[in-house]
Parts: C-alpha cells; sequence; structure tokens
C-alpha cells in the first residue's frame, strides 16, 4: 500500500479520462464562444462572506462549504460554486452590460463522496448579466441544449419552472411553511429539520414518504406576480420556437437561495436516479444586489462535467480521444541520434517519442507498439554508417531505408502529410 492516497472525494485524472476533459472543456468554449460569451477565470478562493451571500439557507454554505483563516487572519473558502465569483468579478470591474461570459474549472464542497458526487469536482458555466430579457433565458438555455448535442447525447431531459420575484418567493415559502406544517408528521425527519430552515426546499426531497406529501403541496404559479408570470410564458414561446422541448415542473426550486423567476435543469434520462441531473441554472436577480453591487439582473448556468461525461458513457458517446504521437524513434547505437531526431522532427511539427536508456531493439520496438505511432523510424549502426534510417510504417509492416538528410519529407509522405 502506498503512504499517500488521493483525499476522499477527490480523485487524479489520468490520460485518456484527462484528454477527455480537456476535449468537454474545448468543445463548451467553441459552443459558447459562437455566442459572445468571454472567458472568465475566477480565483478558486474568496472571502468567505461572497458566498455567504449567496443565501444562509443554501446547504452548500451552511454545511459543505471548505473554509479556513489563511496566515493573514483572512476568513476564506474555496469556490462551491462559480456564480458568486463571477458576480463579484462584475461588480469589482463594472463591464459594459450585457456582460456574458463563461467558464470552467473544479469547485470545492465538504459532501459525501459517491459515484458522480465529488468534493473536489468540475463544471463548466455561462454567466449573463444585466439583461432582464426574457429571449435571453432562452438563449442560455438553447446554449446548453446545443453543446449536449454537440456532445451526442440525445437523452437529455430539461425541466422548466419560475421562482416569481422575491417577495413572490416569500410569499410562497409562507404558504408552503403553512402546508408542510399541517402534514408535518407524515414527512421524514430531515425534512422536517428543512421545514424549519427552509420550506422552498422541502420540495427537492426526493425520499418515498415526503413524495406524496410534496405530490399535495400547492404550485407556485398561483402566488407569483403577474410580470413574473408573463416573462415564464414568453422564455417558453421563445424556446418554442427554437425547437427545444420542455416539462413544466413546478417544484424544481433547485439549491441556491438567490434563484428567481426562471429556473431549469437538465437531467439525463439515460443515467439511474441517484445522479440524474447534470446540469441546471436560472436567474438570480437580486445576487449582484447582495454583493454589494447596483441592481442587475443575471441568469446562467452550471453544468457538471462527472455526471455529463456519466451520461456519455450511458449513450455511448463522446469517447476519450487518442493522443497517439505520430512517430517513434528507435535507437540501437547510442540515444544521441534519437535525441538529435526527435528534437528536428518537433521543430518541424511532427510529433515524436523515443524510448530512453538504451534498451533493447525489442524493448524499443514493444514501445514503439504502445505508443500507437503509425510510423517507427530506427536507427542502427548500419544506419549511421550509411547515413540512412529505416523507415516502418507500424500498421502494415512495411519498412523501407530513407536517406537521412530526407528524413522529414520522407515522414511527410509516409504520415500521408500533403
Ligand atoms: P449546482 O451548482 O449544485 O446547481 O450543480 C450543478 C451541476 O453540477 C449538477 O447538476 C451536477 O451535475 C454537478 N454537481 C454538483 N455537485 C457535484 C458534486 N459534488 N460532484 C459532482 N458533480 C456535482
Amino acid at each position: 500500500m502506498p503512504e499517500f492516497k488521493t483525499s476522499p472525494g477527490t480523485r487524479d485524472i489520468l490520460a485518456p479520462h484527462s484528454g477527455r476533459w480537456r476535449a468537454f472543456q474545448d468543445v463548451f468554449a467553441h459552443t459558447v464562444e459562437a455566442a459572445g460569451y468571454s472567458y472568465i477565470i475566477p480565483p478558486m478562493f474568496e472571502d468567505l462572506d461572497v458566498f455567504l451571500r449567496l443565501g444562509e439557507t443554501t446547504e452548500v454554505v451552511t454545511k459543505e462549504m471548505y473554509d479556513f483563516h489563511d496566515k493573514g487572519g483572512r476568513h476564506v473558502a474555496l469556490r462551491p460554486e462559480q456564480t458568486a465569483g463571477v458576480c463579484r468579478a462584475y461588480v469589482e470591474h463594472r463591464p459594459i452590460t450585457p456582460w456574458k461570459v463563461w467558464y470552467a474549472g473544479p469547485n470545492f464542497r465538504y459532501e459525501k463522496p459517491q459515484q458522480g458526487r465529488y468534493r473536489q469536482f468540475d463544471q463548466v458555466g455561462v454567466e449573463a448579466l444585466g439583461a432582464d430579457d426574457p429571449l435571453l433565458d432562452a438563449e442560455v438555455i438553447a446554449l446548453a441544449a446545443k453543446f449536449y448535442a454537440e456532445l451526442g447525447l440525445k437523452k437529455v431531459h430539461l425541466s422548466m419552472n419560475t421562482l416569481g420575484d422575491a417577495g413572490d418567493r416569500e410569499r410562497y415559502s409562507q404558504i408552503l411553511l403553512k402546508y408542510f406544517s399541517a402534514h408535518e408528521k407524515d414527512l421524514t425527519s430531515d425534512s422536517r429539520a428543512t421545514l424549519a430552515r427552509n420550506p422552498l426546499r422541502v420540495l427537492d426531497s426526493k425520499r418515498e414518504p415526503d413524495q406524496k406529501v410534496i405530490a399535495g403541496a400547492p404550485a407556485i404559479r398561483e402566488s407569483i406576480s403577474e410580470s413574473a408570470n408573463q416573462h415564464f410564458d414568453a422564455v417558453l414561446r421563445a424556446l418554442d420556437a427554437l425547437n427545444i422541448s420542455y416539462e413544466i415542473n413546478n417544484r424544481l426550486v433547485r439549491g441556491l437561495d438567490y434563484y428567481r423567476r426562471t429556473t431549469f435543469e437538465f437531467t439525463s434520462l439515460a443515467l439511474d436516479a441517484a445522479h440524474t441531473a447534470i446540469g441546471g441554472g436560472g436567474r438570480y436577480d437580486g445576487l449582484v444586489e447582495a454583493l454589494g453591487g447596483k441592481a442587475t439582473p443575471g441568469i446562467g448556468f452550471a453544468l457538471g462535467l462527472d455526471r455529463t461525461l456519466l451520461a456519455c458513457d450511458a449513450e455511448n458517446t463522446f469517447a476519450a480521444p487518442t493522443t497517439a504521437v505520430q512517430i517513434f524513434v528507435v535507437d540501437t547505437v547510442d540515444g544521441r541520434h534519437a535525441h538529435e531526431l526527435c528534437h528536428l522532427l518537433r521543430q518541424n511539427g511532427v510529433s515524436a517519442d523515443r524510448a530512453y536508456d538504451l534498451r533493447s531493439i525489442k524493448a524499443q520496438m514493444k514501445s514503439a507498439d504502445r505508443s500507437a505511432a503509425s510510423v517507427a523510424l530506427i536507427i542502427g549502426s548500419d544506419e549511421v554508417q550509411n547515413s540512412t534510417i529505416m523507415l516502418r510504417k507500424m500498421g502494415s509492416g512495411e519498412q523501407y531505408s530513407i536517406a537521412r538528410k530526407d528524413v522529414i519529407g520522407e515522414v511527410l509522405k509516409a504520415l500521408n502529410v500533403k
């Protein structure tokens, strides 16, 4: 047993999976940059207070935060998500609106690790600040849908809901509190505890006994303002116009406290119930103000990389890219030829690798095989004497001698590069 292992809920991402992660982010970048979103890299840790503004009844904040005092005595926290950091950056830099940004990278939550749930996990997401337009809500949702389609996912389900405006949400909370309190004895003890903190979150419970009570709960749309209702209708019509299918789920409340109006979640129908949520988002009008800025509307989403890749596995799509070098150089003389040839090839834009420690030709040929390079260049004492190189096409086994001075041209020809 090694002395050290990764901490619970963290992993080393090795090849080929690491390449898949990078490709995932590349596809995302391509998708959202084509819609005018620019890349932002918020810091991994911020003042704890930045995250506390997400809402004191949010579980991510109350139970799962990685917070600590740094050597300067500041109380900081590793980011549990990136919306708060982006909104803090907005207040700090006062960019021109609408400000449309995208991000990718790890977040940290002290959760119970299990498949699809980690303490360090990656998300990609967008945020669009400074516009209240329902067409922007639909644009953001359409981008997520487009990204899933780019990955080749077909079994992605979109649930839509509205949480009304700030006052509506509060009013609805009170209505729910009354309703759930009247049915308290039928709720699980976990939900009773949640009820005391945040009645809305009881709707999130997936526990069987709670489900029956939840099914009879009043729906939010009955208690929201006319303007919030109109906004929601406009979002749905805009989704219809783009042929994006969705289902209205008036029990969808989602995790963070600052959500207002439009809220949505993507689930994978290819995954089993425990980790079907692969992404979600919504409007968070109010968060910028909570962070000390001028009242500014905002909408965004975050998609979980791990779970989306699990969905890709389940649908057999978006395989890890292959990363083989083009050339493998075998040098049985002294290693110096491989050293110089690799350098020359790389200088000329051809990827190349080699073996070290002057191993036997058999061992080096095995390494060449394992490298999955399509061409091997072999140099023994005969080749050195004649200033030649043996070029071997690894697929067919065909091999022939080339003049060493022509190596780049011959390699490009063998690789079929024009
Ligand atoms: P949230 O920021 O909680 O709205 O989560 C957005 C998405 O991030 C979820 O739908 C999941 O796909 C993913 N996610 C959230 N928490 C975790 C976690 N602990 N481990 C892996 N993925 C997560």
